[in-house]
């Protein structure tokens, strides 16, 4: 396969010290063996994949799942668990520049319907999954950002019919969001968080009910036509005929797979530690309690969250590499970070640490269609770091257009996605991006 990163960034090293996996144990799935035909093969077992299979299956359609490793080994299985609005970089002004008003509303609809989905759809499917966080909470890494969130009220009310709380610098410690970093706060009431390896273990599980015949470790290895127009999705020791093929691989995808993805998506690592699980008087001597599942307004933002057994999550952008110095580089970058914001636990044991690829597109918002000039093909990627929500949406919605029933998908998300103008060097422009971001910042 042809991939953009080091070859460690699609190896186990990353996640080798992962939290999720000590909090739940994962059925193994055999690897796809011999010839097989289904209506539909989908390709990857992350939240898109696996809510378009569920969706397709509960439709009634004989569905084939192919992953490369187990069901959640990607993105899906060591991400921050914020389910929250977001799948676009792209902000209100921007998205209604490219499509107008109403087409920017419909897919920012979009972005709040995903939420309500994985709540649904964690309830229809009796996963339990460590939910907690009313809504998520942005905070102001700096005095001048306080203005920005104040106008974001208006925006949040106009699009999604909400009221988002404001507090201001002095009102933080009482709401248990004491941090010298941070000079206000926006809550936005939409979202919450979970436990994102519970989520996609629990969605192989219901798919498995729903009769998806679910392989591991089976990498797709080539994609045929065979004479009577089906697919035939090869693996090392299988091949699986279908009608229809779904591509879910995201940031693991490769340039060939199909040949219409290369260029067209830039994976990019995010990196998460969880300390050790805090004592009441730590979490009282920094006046940290809250649980909402917060974030800095910071281009290349911080995400944090106080877990339900009171280890902290903090998470934010990695090195723009996939190296042993790199990861080590992020890793002393995330503690530094991670003690300016929370002084009191400077002594505070870092117990895991681990990192992923997130995706991102061209066009800056995410893509759930059918493939340009391939016959019967559909893919969702591109969810910009917020695809617990959006990605499971996606593949719901791919789910949609290939039975005709269900939710429309909005026209902005249908778009073809646009090709990165440096194609195979288009890794390069993450340190330009990082770089100009940290300007900003210093700056402010
Ligand atoms: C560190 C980190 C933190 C994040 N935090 C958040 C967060 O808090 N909130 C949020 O909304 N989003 C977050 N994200 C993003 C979110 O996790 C992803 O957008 C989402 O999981 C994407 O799901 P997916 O199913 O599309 O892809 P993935 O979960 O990445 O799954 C793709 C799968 O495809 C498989 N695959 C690839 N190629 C092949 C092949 N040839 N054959 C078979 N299988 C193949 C891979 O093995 C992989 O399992 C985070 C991501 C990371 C890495």
């Amino acid at each position: 396969m042809t991939r953009l990163f080091e070859k460690r960034a699609y190896g186990p090293e990353p996640i080798a010290n992962s939290y999720w996996p000590t909090t739940v144990s994962p059925p193994r799935y055999a690897p796809l063996s011999g010839g097989h035909s289904c209506d539909t093969a989908v390709i990857g077992a992350g939240y898109t994949g696996l809510n378009a299979a569920l969706e397709l299956a509960r439709a009634g359609q004989d569905v084939v799942v192919l992953e490369g490793e187990q069901p959640g080994w990607g993105a899906s299985g060591r991400n921050g668990g914020f389910c929250c609005l977001g799948g676009s970089a792209a902000g209100f002004q921007t998205l209604t520049r490219q499509v107008g008003r109403e087409g920017a509303l419909a897919y920012l609809q979009a972005e709040r319907e995903a939420v309500d989905f994985v709540r649904a759809r964690l309830s229809d499917c009796g996963i339990d999954a460590d939910i907690h966080s009313r809504g998520e909470t942005c905070l102001a890494h700096s005095p001048s950002a306080v203005a920005g969130l104040q106008a974001l009220i208006g925006e949040i009310r106009e699009i999604y019919g909400v009221d988002a709380e404001f507090l201001p610098r002095e009102a933080l410690a009482s709401h248990g969001l004491a941090s010298p970093e941070f000079h206000a706060a926006l809550t936005t009431p939409i979202g919450f968080a979970l436990n994102p390896m519970k989520y996609v273990i629990g969605l192989a599980q219901a798919a498995e009910a729903a009769g998806v015949r679910l392989h591991g470790n089976s990498a797709v290895t080539g994609l045929k036509t065979a004479p009577d127009g089906r697919h035939l999705v090869q693996t090392a020791q299988g091949e699986v005929r279908a009608i229809n093929l779904i591509i879910a691989t995201n940031g693991y995808s490769s340039e060939k797979l199909p040949p219409w993805l290369g260029g067209r998506y830039l994976p990019v690592p995010s990196a998460i530690l969880t300390t050790r699980v805090l004592t009441e008087g730590e979490l009282a001597a920094q006046g940290w309690t809250s649980r909402q599942m917060c974030y800095d307004s910071r281009h290349l933002l911080h995400y944090f969250r106080l877990l339900p057994e009171n280890r902290m999550l903090f998470g934010l952008r990695a090195a723009w590499r996939c190296t042993e110095e790199s990861d080590t580089a992020t890793l002393r970058q995330a503690r530094a970070d991670f003690i300016r914001f929370f002084p009191a636990w400077k002594d505070v044991e870092i117990t895991h640490h681990w990192s992923g690829l997130v995706c991102l597109s061209r066009n800056l918002t995410p893509f759930s269609g059918p493939i340009p000039g391939m016959a019967r093909t559909w893919a969702a990627l591109c969810y910009h770091g917020n695809g617990v929500a959006m990605g499971s949406y996606a593949g719901a919605l791919l789910a949609a257009q290939i039975t005709g029933h269900g939710p429309a998908t909005p026209a902005l998300m249908t778009r073809g996605l646009r090709r990165f103008e440096l194609g195979g060097w288009r890794r390069a422009i993450l340190p330009l991006i990082y770089g100009w971001y940290g300007l900003v910042h210093r700056r402010r």
